[in-house]
């Protein structure tokens, strides 16, 4: 199927064009510059920028295609989780476009489509099957690390079984990253900028906390605790302030590479080895990473070893596609036209909080 994806959940602008798995256009405005002075996204100026970017860029992503909006099958747009009136701006415009092009809609989970985005063919080759369209192996799971998510999901079918086998219990990978890069005088979006300011850094110079590790934590495979698959970046934030205040009170500069390298290594150290933990004892031979932590250097390389010395095949989008994007919400659209979901009511709402086994709505 030929599917338009809409994505505003944050400061995304986004809409792609697929066909099947084949991508045909994957086109993004972020507003992101307009929240740099304020450290964070700011929900209304997100909201009027998506507002101003949906025309231009649906223009764009259309002419990349060399297609016209009556030839599509299917609108798909994210309708949760993300920034209640960021996805009215999308779902509005989706809908709108649906009623007058007379276009089935499908209400996506933003989360479903950073693990569906996948699927896409690899740059440049076609390779999808009779159906044009790939689908997922059996005893595939998900490693999602986002801005506002860590989860590791059972994927019995991408298109009506997504199970939530563990996930954060405070702060977010992404988050994470923002907050702690703020407290090193990095700036905003800190994932990026620690990943770049870690690649000079030691990531042995400081031992941070890999949280909820402990025993009665963890428990054992015959008797799991009850967070043996869950994580916590709370502390470790606590812990990379306290050095960051060591060094002022001493006078002495901070380093910052150092500490950028050394919190990096934790997150991305306590992320794999729990992941791929949960993996193992649920039976997942097949590992899709996505989200835009996802994009992380050292993560994807401690990954790739893990991984490997489980036996798990892992699956990792290109950089491009695992920040926010119109593309992985058409893809995840392309498998639920495929699938015979029925489409979305014209009715649906946003839900700031979709969670993540509510696939399509
Ligand atoms: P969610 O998908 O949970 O709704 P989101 O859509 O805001 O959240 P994404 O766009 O998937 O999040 O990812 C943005 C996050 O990815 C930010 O927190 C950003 O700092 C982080 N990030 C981007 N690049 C990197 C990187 N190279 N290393 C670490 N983190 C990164
Ligand atoms: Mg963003
Ligand atoms: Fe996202």
């Amino acid at each position: 199927p030929l599917v338009l994806g809409i994505e505003t959940s944050c400061d995304e602008t986004g809409v792609g064009i697929v066909r099947g798995t084949h991508m045909l256009a994957n086109t993004v405005s972020s507003s992101m510059e307009e929240h740099v002075r304020f450290g964070g996204v700011i929900p209304e100026i997100a909201a009027r920028a998506h507002l101003e970017a949906f025309v231009p860029t649906l223009r764009q992503a259309l002419d990349t295609a060399g297609i016209e909006l009556r030839d599509v099958d299917a609108i798909a747009v994210t309708a949760g989780p993300g920034l209640a009136g960021a996805l009215m701006v999308g779902l509005s415009a989706a809908k709108g476009l649906a009623l007058a092009a007379d276009k089935p809609l499908y209400g996506v989970n933003h989360l479903v489509a950073h693990v569906g985005v996948g699927l896409l063919d690899p740059a440049g080759e076609s390779v999808a099957g009779p159906a044009g369209l790939r689908t997922l192996p059996e005893n595939t799971g998900a490693l999602l690390v986002s801005g506002g998510h860590t989860e590791i999901l059972r994927i019995g079918s991408l298109t009506s079984d997504v199970q939530l086998l563990g996930s954060t219990i405070d702060d977010a990978a992404g988050e994470a990253f923002d907050k702690t890069a703020r407290l090193l005088g990095l700036g905003y979006p800190g994932g990026p900028a620690i990943d770049a300011a870690a690649a000079t850094g030691d990531p042995r110079a400081f031992r941070f906390p890999r949280g909820l590790t402990m025993p009665k934590f963890e428990g054992s495979v015959e008797a799991p605790g009850k967070h043996r698959h869950n994580w916590s970046f709370s502390g470790l934030k606590t812990a990379v302030a306290r050095a960051v205040e060591q060094f002022e009170v001493a006078g002495r500069p901070v380093p910052v590479a150092d500490i950028a390298a050394s919190f990096q290594e934790a997150v991305v150290d306590v992320i794999t080895a729990k992941a791929v933990r949960a993996a193992g004892e649920h039976g997942i031979t097949t590992l899709m990473l996505g989200g835009g932590v996802a994009a992380n250097k050292r993560l994807r390389e401690l990954l790739a070893e893990r991984c490997a010395a489980a036996g798990i095949e892992l699956r990792i989008p290109p950089v491009s596609l695992c920040t926010d994007n119109g593309a992985m919400v058409a893809a995840l659209g392309a498998q639920l036209v495929a699938a015979g979901v029925a489409p979305s009511s014209l009715q649906i709402p946003a839900d700031s909080s979709q969670p993540v086994e509510r696939i399509s709505v």
